[in-house]
């Protein structure tokens, strides 16, 4: 599943891309995959097909004027009258091609047995066209993603943005910030599940709780309020720089996560712990462990964490 690296990542690389574009045609071939705020569509009923119509027929010639990114939700926006909001969920991928290269073929999944292919694929499930030529595909194997059309004034009332809490990478996310957190947001959890609960800081999913923690020092069961002051201040910065190291590898391509160019992150290649359970601890040689718990599985040192 993408998290915050990933989804900065795509959105560094649409940004240039997407912008002025205008939307000659969208092209909907998997009606659920789409959605329209409660504002955009208000006295239709919402068929799914409807609503890929609506979806469709709203954003034909519309402008493109910035993307950007909310914890994982990309928010693409549309000359200061709707946005589209895309979340990937497990497998959602965004691959962007000019006129010139619409039939590179590329690999959807990090597998190196897996065979190129050329878009649309059998995982596409929107095309957008625009004026010069080039596409954007929305693939999604397991189709939990979406993309949800909304219009400017009720963007600030969308729940999941909402919900969502301070985003890590922020100027503004302190270490004072982080430590109130630390001592108001369910303290009695879990560090590894603290880490990873988007409404207590947005982004975090199971690799970079997995290697955070794995530079904090810290076994992913610890408990937050049993963590000392250095404890907090070596997890607070493990946040920003594993978080950062991981966005300057353009993400971790584990599986799906593909760019928008069709080239992967190499943020993977350098993992500690997430994916290397039976594998040596870089650091003490150790193996490293697996461990479950409330239906996650964690992966750490147990030599180097404590
Ligand atoms: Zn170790």
């Amino acid at each position: 599943m993408p998290e915050l690296p990933e989804v900065e990542t795509i959105v560094r690389e649409l940004r240039p891309k997407l912008k002025n574009k205008k939307i000659r045609e969208v092209r909907v071939l998997l009606p659920k995959m789409v959605a329209l705020g409660p504002a955009t569509l208000p006295n239709l009923r919402k068929t799914r097909g409807s609503v890929a119509v609506k979806f469709a027929k709203t954003l034909k010639g519309e402008k493109i004027t910035d993307v950007s990114r909310r914890a994982k939700m990309i928010i693409i926006d549309l000359a200061g009258k709707f946005a589209i909001l895309v979340h990937l969920k497990m497998t959602g991928q965004l691959i962007f091609l000019d006129r010139k290269h619409l039939d590179k073929k590329i690999r959807l999944l990090n597998i190196p047995s897996i065979t190129p292919v050329s878009l649309p694929a059998k995982p596409t499930h929107v095309i957008f066209e625009f004026t010069d030529g080039s596409k954007l595909f929305y693939n999604d194997y397991r189709q939990f993603g979406y993309l949800k059309l909304v219009t400017d004034k009720e963007l600030p009332y969308v729940r999941e943005l909402q919900d969502y809490g301070p985003e890590p990478l922020d100027k503004n996310f302190t270490f004072q910030a982080f430590e109130a957190l630390t001592l108001r947001r369910s303290p009695s959890r879990a560090v590894k599940l603290w880490l990873m609960d988007p409404t207590i800081i947005a982004g975090i999913g199971n690799i970079y709780s997995d290697e955070i923690l794995y530079f904090a020092k810290l076994k992913p069961t610890r408990v937050v309020k049993s963590l000392s002051a250095k404890e907090k201040k070596r997890l607070f910065q493990g946040i920003k720089k594993i978080l950062t190291d991981a966005v300057r590898h353009a993400g971790s391509s584990v599986w799906e996560f593909v760019r928008p160019s069709g080239n992967w992150g190499t943020y993977g290649l350098l993992h500690k712990v997430y994916g290397r359970a039976g594998e040596k601890c870089k650091v003490c040689g150790s193996i490293i462990k697996n461990m479950k718990f409330n239906g996650r599985t964690g992966s750490f040192c147990p030599r180097c964490q404590k």
